[in-house]
């Protein structure tokens, strides 16, 4: 795919925040939004003679998304400083890890079971530790939080294998929901949690030899990482036609303007003089350890998604939704092991509950498992209609968490006793038949005597077969629908 006569190449590299009740290698709270510099012991601090005790539970987040990603688990590491100066960074060093990633290799799928598959080749994730934050005041100030020095993170770095700013972006949509699903960091771009870096070239189409790349540091959103690249390329390109050289360096973007600009070149860089940390004692991955964690792991999102289809009978478009949300999911199983109605139970969470949901904006489910499972077996009885079911009874149900779903619907006078009528259906072929009447009945105060003929007829086709009081409610709900 070309653009303007090039290719674009791309690599990103993701820093994903781990959800660590404490810092990678002391004890302090990794709470966001916390005072400044309350969070900060004489680890945090860099105080002479501290010393680092990792977390282990890092290591087991960051080996999960390795999992996730297919990619291969390094059993021996050791941790490397890091050396640059920085004011937000008190021990003059950052712990990561140098020639012993945690993750080697592996991919995340993009576009999964469209013509846009794509599988993303990782090169590497490691863990690293935060800096601290710099905060900019208006009065010319920089003030210093180190409440974030110490905070455990994963950099995942991909191959130059992404060729266009929209892949990149899905690419991250996808690593976000990864970390999401598997538990592993909150995935929130606002607040810092997940942040990434842009490296675009680009080089004349069909060439082999990769262009001088830059590197677009910081970005906070997935549009900005867009915007960014989109922007860089059409920059180099034109530096490109002009006869010039792009120079290898470090840019930042700006949210304002959408462009790039320089930030230091590459000429520049420091030499981080990479060297084992000698406070830190070299960690083995033993086998035991390793099951242990591949035990903890859930099914991942395309496992569950292929499940909902070839097991549950699913559509495509039904299990796409479903596995969108591990709630949604978990939910559907919950359900699933009460009634084997599966489809239906797919129709619900994507219908009713998902529109009280939006309307109520809100994530809590108006309906439980248990509930869910007898409404749908109910319906499948023919004991109730999905009108009653999906209407009043279901109002009553989001008010009601606790209740009893038949006694309520009995209480309510909308069980059908002894009758396999289609309520439903019954009552669209009287509306059918009446057209004038209907609007009759919907335009005017006086027309809603019509009520009693509409009632009638179906009494009449149904040989009094059914409730009236639960005939009335459907009857009028109807009505107002036609
Ligand atoms: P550096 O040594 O400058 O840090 P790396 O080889 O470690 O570069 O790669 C850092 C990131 O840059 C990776 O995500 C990689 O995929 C990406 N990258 C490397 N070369 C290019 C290139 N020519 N164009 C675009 N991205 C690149
Ligand atoms: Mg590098």
């Amino acid at each position: 795919m070309s653009y303007r006569g090039y290719d674009i190449v791309i690599g990103l590299e993701v820093h994903a925040q781990l959800l660590t009740a404490s810092k990678i290698y002391a004890s302090d709270s990794t709470k966001f939004g916390a005072p400044p510099n309350t969070n900060v012991s004489v680890v945090s601090l860099a105080h002479p003679g501290t010393l680092p005790k990792l977390n282990k539970r890092v290591v087991e987040l960051a080996i999960k998304m390795g999992f996730a990603c297919g990619s291969q688990i390094t059993r021996e590491q050791i941790f490397d400083r890091k050396n640059y100066f920085y004011p937000d960074l008190p021990k003059g060093y950052q712990l990561t890890q140098d020639r012993t990633p945690i993750c080697k290799g592996g991919e995340v799928v993009i576009n999964r079971d469209s013509e846009l598959e794509r599988a993303i080749r990782l090169n590497r994730i490691h863990i690293e530790e935060d800096a601290g934050k710099s905060i900019h005041d208006n009065q010319g100030d920089t003030l210093i939080d180190l409440n974030r020095a110490g905070v455990a993170l994963i950099e995942i770095v991909t191959e130059p294998n992404i060729w266009s700013a929209k892949e990149a972006g899905t690419l991250l949509t996808e690593i976000r929901r990864l970390v999401r699903h598997l538990g592993i960091c909150d995935g929130n771009m606002e607040q810092g949690s997940l942040r990434c870096d842009a490296n675009v070239s680009i080089k004349p189409e069909g060439s082999s030899i990769l262009g001088s790349k830059v590197e677009i540091k910081n970005l906070n959103s997935i549009k900005f990482v867009q915007k960014a690249i989109d922007f860089e390329v059409d920059r180099q390109i034109d530096v490109l036609n002009d006869g010039r050289e792009v120079r290898s360096e470090t840019r930042l973007f700006n949210i304002d303007t959408g462009a790039t600009y320089a930030m230091r070149t590459k000429e520049e860089l420091n030499d981080y003089r990479y060297f084992p940390d000698p406070d830190l004692s070299p960690l083995h991955i033993s086998d035991e350890w390793l099951k242990k964690i591949k035990a903890d792991m859930p099914e991942l999102p395309w496992v569950i998604k292929s499940k909902l289809t070839q097991v549950y009978g699913l559509s495509e478009y039904n299990a796409t939704f479903i596995s969108e949300s591990k709630e949604r999911v978990t939910f559907f199983y919950e359900v699933a092991d009460l009634c084997e109605n599966y489809k239906n139970i797919s129709n619900w969470i994507m219908g009713p509950i998902q529109s009280f949901q939006n309307n109520t904006d809100s994530k809590n489910r108006p309906i439980t498992a248990k509930q869910l499972a007898e409404l749908i077996n109910l319906i499948d009885d023919d004991q109730l209609s999905f009108t009653a079911a999906s209407g009043t009874l279901f109002q009553s149900l989001a008010t009601n968490p606790s209740a009893d779903v038949r006694t309520l619907a009995v209480d309510m006078g909308l069980i059908l006793k002894g009758t396999n009528i289609d309520v439903d259906a019954l009552i669209q072929s009287v509306i059918q038949d009446f057209p004038d009447k209907v609007s009759a009945y919907k335009s005017s105060k006086k027309g809603k005597a019509l009520l009693g003929l509409f009632m009638g007829e179906l009494m009449k086709r149904s040989a009094g077969k059914l409730n009236p009081k639960e005939l009335k409610q459907i009857l009028v709900q109807k009505l107002n629908e036609a």
